[in-house]
């Protein structure tokens, strides 16, 4: 037998990242950019307003204090999205708007409340203001300015190539004005089931006859983790249809193919013989609990993961084996699924292999409890669909209820790596607004 991580080295070592293709902005989410990006413009792009107040010279504060009014005049009304070419001279102040630019000769920005204003009911501060405003606080040079270039110096590499784009990267090269970027394209999986017994969803069930459940979890495991699906339907359990789905496949261009069931030993071993002759394919005991019978090698030089047929051990063989792949294709250099911690409330044996087994993790007063869900026959998809967590117990163990054991989380995201600090200096450190 094969041990987890023996099975998983081997596999994994076959998969490399796919080639990159641009695609509009918002399609870039959850993809790995395939470009180091740099900056074309600063971000601000100007020198503007944190704060609605009033624009001026920090030096005309001096001595400002609420019960010792500074008075300035008042010399323009600037709004966000406009520009102007006054320009603040000493004894001036221009109303300004949060965003707004910055006007010539002004180094600072006293927000409303801290001026006369602040007396003023906000429909009145809704009218243009004329005439004196009296500055109720000194301020130091560069309060309330946010410089150009605070958050990207134009020029600067902004996002590095492999970096996975959350939606705050989007926005980040939204703000760079970016509406197409290089990213890894999608790997197409093609899935195919196999099996004299299985019919589709809107068949009618014959004697000895079941539904092709597989083919559609899988298609769903395939888009959830970022790929694309090509569904190839059933093919009975003879070495001339195998070859022809398989052969559909490679004409829609398939980057991994995903097979289920005739891999268990001893079971007509079509798909080995089309293998034989058209690629390669291991049959593989791993030392696991579902999922022992595994199959891996390729299809004219296309991988090809045989899964187990049963419908747990085909959704847990693709959480451990084909979702790492599928990752791998598309950039991602951590594909561990988060792992916890938990306390079990109940007693979990297993026999020679690691047992995964199907359970609800809960949170309480600080820690992680977990309880299976029930019976963990390989047949009862019921079990996984009321889990969201696989309870990972040794080969061997006998674990009391109370101990402890790792749990792999079924609907937690796999980490992302950051960048370990900013990029680059920015105006960050040299004014603190
Ligand atoms: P096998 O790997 O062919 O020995 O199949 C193991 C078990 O999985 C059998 O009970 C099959 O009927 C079942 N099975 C195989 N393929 C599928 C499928 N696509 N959907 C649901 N069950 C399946
Ligand atoms: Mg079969």
């Amino acid at each position: 037998m094969l041990s987890l991580e023996e099975a998983t080295a081997r596999i994994l070592s076959r998969f490399h990242p796919l080639e990159a293709e641009p695609v509009p902005l918002l399609e870039a989410l959850g993809r790995v950019l395939a470009e180091d990006v740099y900056a074309a413009e600063d971000v601000p792009p100007f020198s503007n307003s944190s704060m609605d107040g009033y624009a001026l010279r920090a030096a005309d504060t001096r001595g400002a204090a609420f019960d010792h009014p500074v008075v300035l005049r008042i010399v323009a009304d600037i709004a966000a999205g406009s520009s102007t070419t006054v320009e603040v001279l000493p004894g001036t102040a221009a109303r300004i708007n949060t965003g707004a630019p910055i006007p010539l000769g002004a180094d600072a920005v006293v927000r409303f409340e801290d001026t006369s204003e602040a007396r003023l009911s906000p429909e009145e501060r809704r009218a243009p203001q004329r005439g004196e405003i009296a500055i109720l606080v000194q301020v130091a040079p560069g309060a309330n300015v946010r410089p150009a270039g605070e958050d990207i110096r134009r020029g600067q590499l902004v996002l590095a190539r492999g970096t996975p784009q959350r939606p705050f990267e989007i926005g980040v090269l939204a703000s760079l004005g970016r509406s197409r970027v290089s990213v890894i394209r999608k790997p197409r999986v093609g899935i195919l089931a196999t099996g004299d017994e299985l019919v589709d969803l809107d068949q009618p069930l014959g004697p000895g006859q079941v539904r092709d459940s597989n083919e559609y979890s899988l298609a769903a495991l395939v888009l959830r983790y970022g790929g694309i699906p090509v569904r190839l339907g059933i093919a009975r359990d003879r070495a001339e249809e195998i070859r022809r789905k398989l052969e559909e496949g490679q004409r829609a261009g398939i980057d991994l193919y995903l097979t289920s069931a005739g891999v268990s030993v001893g079971a007509h071993d079509w798909m080995t013989e089309v293998l034989a002759q058209e690629g390669d394919l291991e049959l593989w005991k791993v030392a696991i609990r579902p999922g022992k019978p595994l199959a891996f090698g390729n299809f004219r030089g296309v991988p090809l993961l045989g899964l187990p047929g049963n419908p747990v051990s085909a959704a847990v063989t693709f959480e451990l084996f084909a979702r790492p792949a599928l990752l791998i294709m598309q950039g991602r250099s951590r594909w561990a699924k988060p792992t916890l911690e938990v306390i079990l409330e109940e007693d979990l044996a297993s026999d020679e292999r690691t047992s995964f087994l199907r359970a609800v993790v809960s949170h309480r007063d600080g820690a992680y409890y977990a309880r299976t869900t029930g019976p963990q026959g390989s047949h009862v998809l019921t079990s996984l669909s009321r889990a969201n967590a696989l309870v990972i117990v040794p080969a061997g163990a006998r674990l009391r209820a109370g101990e402890r054991a790792q749990a792999q989380m079924l609907d937690w995201p796999e980490e992302v790596d950051l960048p370990s600090s900013q990029p680059s200096a920015s105006g960050a450190e040299r004014r603190s607004g």
